[in-house]
This record gives C-alpha cells, structure tokens and sequence, in this order.
C-alpha cells in the first residue's frame, strides 16, 4: 500500500462519512502503530488507562476552548449515530412532561419527530414541508405550546441542504438541536440552548461517535426505562465512560478539534466556509444549467444541492466528475439532482475544481 500518497488523494463531496483533514489522518498515521512512546496504538489500550483518560480530557477540553462551552453544561461523547438521539432526547429531557414541539424542515426532522412520538405527544411547531423544505419557517409563524418540555430543530438539513442562520428564540422552554452536519463550521452561542447533538461523522471525525452538549439543571430526570447507557446525567458523571466509549473515533475527534484551533477557532473556519459556499451557490446563481431550490436566506454552507436542466445528464456528468477526483456527488436518493457536501475538511482548492469541472460540463452539454 506504498503506493497510497496523501498527494493522490479525491476531493470528497460525501454527505457522510465525509471528508476528513489530511493533516489529522497523517497525524493519526504517524501514531497509529505506537502512540507516544506507549508502545500501543491507541485502539489497544483500557479505556481507563491514564493515557486514554488524558487523551479523552484533552478532546473535551478543545471541544469547550472551540465552542466557549459555559460552565453548567455538560459534554458527552456516546455512541449510537445521532439516530440513537431522536430517542435520548425525550427519554432525557421531557422531565415529567407529556409534550415536545418540534420544527420540520426536512428529512432529518421527520425522523426525529417519528421517533419522539413514541415517547410523548409531539406538536409540529412550523413545518415547511408545503414548499418541499426550501424554506425555513419564520419564527412569528411557530405555533409553540406552553407546556412543551422543549423545542427541537435541525439546524442544517443535510438532505435537503437548508441551514438556520438564526437561532430560535424559545424563551424558558429549553431549545434542543441536532447539529450534526454544521456544528464547529461556525461560531455558536451554547448558552442558548437545552442541549446540543451532533453526530461526528459529517464535521468531526469518524461515525460511532456523538458529541451531546447539556444544560446540567436539565438533566437527572431520564425516564425510568431510559437503558444506563443513554441516561445522560448517568453518563455525565461518569465522564461518558459507564462503558467502553468509541476510543478510536473519540480520539481522532480529538485530533479535528486541535486542527481547528489550530486554523484559528471557529470564527476563522467559518470565513473560508462562507467563501466556498458564496464561490458554488454564486455561479450557479450566474447561469442556467444547473439550480438550487433553497431560498436563498436559507441555504446551508455545509451541503449544496443542485439539479442539471436536463436530468438524462446526470449519469454523465458524476462519470465525469469522478474521473477527475470529484466523488461523491449523488444527490440522496429521496431528493435526487447532486450535491456538494463542503464541510471544514473540504478544502478552497476542492470547490474551485468543482466549479470548473460543472463550467466545462455545461459548455460542453448545454
Ligand atoms: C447524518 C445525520 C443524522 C443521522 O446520523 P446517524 O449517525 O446515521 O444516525 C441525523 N441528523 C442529521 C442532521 C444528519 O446529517
């Protein structure tokens, strides 16, 4: 496998498991087989060895210094996709109560909403689902209940490719939100929220892993059949160890978070996503060969999808694409057309290729 060089190395458009930063995966290539002098690698060693431990503490403290996470919230690191999560979080937080309102902007949305009606009586707040989720709902036109135990939303469709650029405002009913395909692509106010989750594999590391960030005074009250191991509070005050957390993953997220303090925090990070989102979304805007659907207020910086004009074109213009090391750019399947997923990882380089390549397919086919 000599062969394999960093050089050779595909621009990844991939939704998730998505692209990671070079620089981690050589780092994590340089410690794989020996991790600082412990004569092990770090898949090999007790997840309650003053090595992992430490490593473990470092992760969770760049996570915090990244987010300016404030005192009174918890951070966990657990397992099961943020798909586990549609079910912790009402097993978590409904607190004694029998309803949550949630938002539905898409996809991500209604499967959270499926899973939290079996757990309590869910109230669809807003829902832009008449317009196909291009849109995200005012929040004069939310129709909040006053005796929600909280208000979920997804602050960037994956699918769909739909981002809040604001945050609700939900007075004392505690605000919860699954940031798994945007959180650290921007600078975010935690003190606003419930609870915060995000499923590492689109802007973080590696899947088996999910980041939980919680208003301590929120937790403590799982409901009685909550399984230990997604009672929150329980594993809190365990530091997210009542067993055997992802170590491998938890330890390259470790590495991602390092990576981007090292780039200068979140308010750096998020200018150049804002640059590469304004290069894509502003020359597809400058022509008529392909299109995106979202309002433009609502776009996500992180996933762009766009149609060609003529469909039969599609099949043509990802061989080509991949031909030239531009991967994964398949739309999903429930909506079609393409999409670019340009996380952190994706490097300026990797969307100036993609516009060229999507400028000379349209010439030559338009
Ligand atoms: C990918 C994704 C999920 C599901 O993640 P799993 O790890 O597959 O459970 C949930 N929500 C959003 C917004 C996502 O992008």
């Amino acid at each position: 496998m000599d062969h394999i060089k960093a050089a050779a190395r595909i621009f990844n458009f991939g939704a998730g498991p998505a692209t990671m930063p070079v620089e981690v995966l050589e780092k994590a290539k340089w410690e794989l087989v020996n991790w600082h002098e412990a004569g092990m690698s770090v898949m090999e060693m007790s997840h309650r060895g003053k090595e992992f431990v430490a490593i473990a503490a470092e992760a969770e403290a760049s996570l915090r210094e990244l987010l300016a996470i404030p005192a009174g919230y918890r951070v966990l690191f657990l397992q099961g996709g943020a798909s586990m999560h549609f079910a912790g979080v009402p097993m978590n937080l409904l607190r004694g109560k029998t309803k949550a309102d949630y938002v539905n902007t898409g996809e991500w949305s209604k499967k959270a909403i499926a899973e939290a009606k079996k757990f309590c009586e869910v109230n669809v707040a807003a829902s832009s689902e008449d317009k196909n989720f291009t849109y995200v709902p005012k929040q004069s036109t939310w129709k909040l209940s006053k005796d929600a135990a909280y208000v979920h939303y997804c602050s960037n469709e994956t699918i769909g490719g739909l981002e809040f650029q604001w945050t609700p405002d939900t007075g004392s009913v505690p605000l919860v939100a699954d940031m798994s395909s945007h959180i650290l692509s921007r600078p975010l106010d935690v003190s606003k929220y419930g609870l915060i989750y995000a499923g590492a594999q689109k802007n973080i590391g590696p899947a088996g892993l999910v980041v939980v960030i919680a208003r301590d005074d929120l937790l403590g009250q799982a409901l009685p059949t909550t399984p230990t191991v997604l009672d929150y509070k329980k594993m809190a005050d365990a530091d997210s160890m009542v067993n055997t957390p992802p170590t491998f993953s938890l330890y390259l997220a470790g590495l991602t978070f390092k990576w981007l303090l090292e780039r200068g925090g979140l308010a750096a990070v998020e200018k150049v996503n804002i640059a590469k989102a304004n290069r894509l979304y502003d020359y597809i805007d400058g022509q008529d060969f392909y299109s995106n659907p979202i309002a433009k207020e609502d776009r996500s910086r992180m996933n762009v999808p766009f149609r060609l004009r003529d469909e039969k074109l599609d099949a043509k213009f990802l061989e080509g694409a991949e031909a030239r090391g531009l991967s994964q750019l398949k739309g999903h399947r429930s909506v079609g057309g393409m999409r670019a997923s340009i996380y952190n990882a994706m490097p300026p380089e990797g969307v100036e290729a993609l516009v060229e390549y999507m400028q000379e397919f349209a010439r030559a086919n338009g």
